[in-house]
């Protein structure tokens, strides 16, 4: 009988999986039966934008962390698809930053080229995972989210694409229960016109802290305070906005901070992280981890180490996204079609311990680049994804990073990053993105040049 393959979400990483098997499908290879279990209707995982937060129509916490005004945070040529490049998608060069609707359409783009679709269950949750050591597979247990029914299905493989930016940590500080304002963590921040003409307070230095505070001082905030715990992210602000070391707690609706100081702020912004959490999956079979670049018990970033039949997708803190979904999933699938065989568990450990112990050498964003580019390279290597300039994307993130320390309001702007894929180089925006505010695919795809 034919293997059955069980696949948990249809974000970027499940499509990469799903894509991965038709293109060995494509080439003539016999593939397994492929069953992709997705909650929300529609696929596309973060980049499927709701305007819900708390709940979604199931009563289910909404899985949806992205924000109306999103535009891509790194040049697009470090996430472009070797195997459907933007060149094919679009029919002409585009800028390096599209916003989220333009790479949503990106993304959807190569599904639709494949016959995936019909793979994916939608509006259906996976409730339990458990392994049966006897027959050595797995049980699914779903629940159809429209009918409430629930059933439970045997697999030979499962593979986890359920992504880890959902679950938000949410820490507390002396005095919010009392503040008059709006408290939200990002998972919940949706708009940032919400926030034209307050006085708004950051928590945290990531990238979500980093963007959101530029966007909603873009979309007319008053002010923006970032509050941080350990080191400021030092960038050169634009007017309005400027970093404070750590809140120590708020009054009424003045916050103070570890260096004495205070303001008053109308919503405070937990840009706090979020929680790999799996709840859907029996103890043995889940993975604990902060987000860092190589997970521990992941071979290659991808198998248990504990039973390799089970593998996970995009685990990883992501500087490389769809390109590191890509190569996992290209493995994953000749793992499942027997092309490629694995270690002894003993010398899977060492492999993840050698990786983790580099890993703890990482004390730059370019060290965690080159880290992340030859986790992927070490993927690539075994497996026929088609071929790209690697390197390449390398140095356009240390560009990126170049620019983003010369102009944090302006990196978006600059023209001239190439193509991994084909050499096309990337024109200039004909807007300035701290200047465009219409974040439509149409807005951004017309054409015209600075100053028309
Ligand atoms: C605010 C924000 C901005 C970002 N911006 C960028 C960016 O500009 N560029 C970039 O490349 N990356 C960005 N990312 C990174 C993002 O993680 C990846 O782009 C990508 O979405 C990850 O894909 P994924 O498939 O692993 O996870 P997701 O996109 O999270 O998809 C997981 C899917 O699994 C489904 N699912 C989860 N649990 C279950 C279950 N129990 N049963 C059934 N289905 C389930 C979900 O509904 C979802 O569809 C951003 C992330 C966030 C949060």
């Amino acid at each position: 009988m034919a293997s059955r393959v069980a696949v948990i979400g249809a974000g970027p990483s499940g499509l990469a999986q799903l894509r991965a098997f038709a293109e060995a499908g494509r080439n003539g290879a016999e593939i397994p039966e492929l069953v992709c279990f997705e909650k929300q209707s529609d696929w596309g995982g973060l980049w499927n934008y709701t305007w819900r937060t708390g709940v979604d129509a199931a009563g289910d916490p909404v899985h949806g962390s992205m924000y109306r005004h999103l535009w891509s945070n790194g040049p697009k040529e470090c996430l472009e698809f070797a195997d459907y490049t933007f060149d094919e998608h679009f029919g002409k060069p585009i800028p390096s930053y599209p916003p989220r609707e333009v790479l949503y359409d990106y993304i959807i783009g190569r599904a639709k080229q494949s016959d995936i679709r019909q793979c994916i269950q939608f509006d259906t949750a996976v409730r339990w995972v458990s392994h049966d050591a006897g027959r050595n597979t797995f049980s699914v247990t779903v629940e159809a989210l429209n009918t409430g029914e629930t059933r439970t299905e045997e697999f030979d493989y499962v593979i986890v694409a359920s992504g880890h930016f959902s679950s938000p940590n949410v820490p507390d500080f002396p005095g919010f229960e009392q503040f008059p304002g709006r408290i939200l963590h990002s998972h919940d921040f949706r708009d940032s016109r919400e926030f034209a003409g307050q006085h708004l307070l950051v928590v945290g230095s990531s990238y979500s802290a980093e963007d959101l505070a530029l966007q909603a001082r873009k979309y007319g905030a008053e002010s923006v305070t970032i509050t941080y715990r350990t080191a400021p992210m030092g960038f050169d602000w634009p007017e309005g906005i400027t970093e404070v070391p750590l809140l120590t707690g708020v009054e009424g609706d003045t916050a103070h901070f570890a260096d004495g100081s205070s303001r008053q702020v109308d919503a405070i912004l937990l840009c706090t992280g979020y929680r790999h959490h799996f709840p859907f999956l029996e103890d043995g079979l889940r993975l604990r981890t902060k987000n860092i670049l190589y997970p521990d018990n992941l071979y290659k970033g991808v198998f248990w180490v504990h039973n390799p039949k089970l593998m996970y997708l995009g685990m990883q803190d992501q500087y490389y996204t769809f390109t590191l979904f890509d190569a996992e999933a290209w493995y994953a699938r000749d793992y499942v079609l027997g092309r490629v065989t694995l270690p002894s568990a003993e010398e899977m450990r060492r492999d993840i311990a050698g990786w983790r112990a580099r890993e703890e050498t990482v004390a730059s964003s370019v060290d965690a680049v080159d880290f992340q580019a030859e986790h992927i390279q070490d993927l690539l290597a075994d497996v026929d994804y088609p071929k790209f300039d690697l390197d390449l994307t390398r140095e356009h993130f240390r560009t990126w990073l170049d620019h983003k320390k010369q102009t944090i309001t302006g990196y978006r702007d600059f023209s001239g990053f190439t193509s991994p894929c084909t050499g096309t180089e990337a024109p200039e925006h004909h807007t300035p993105w701290w200047e465009a505010l219409d974040d439509s695919a149409a807005a951004f795809l017309a054409t015209g040049t600075r100053g028309e």
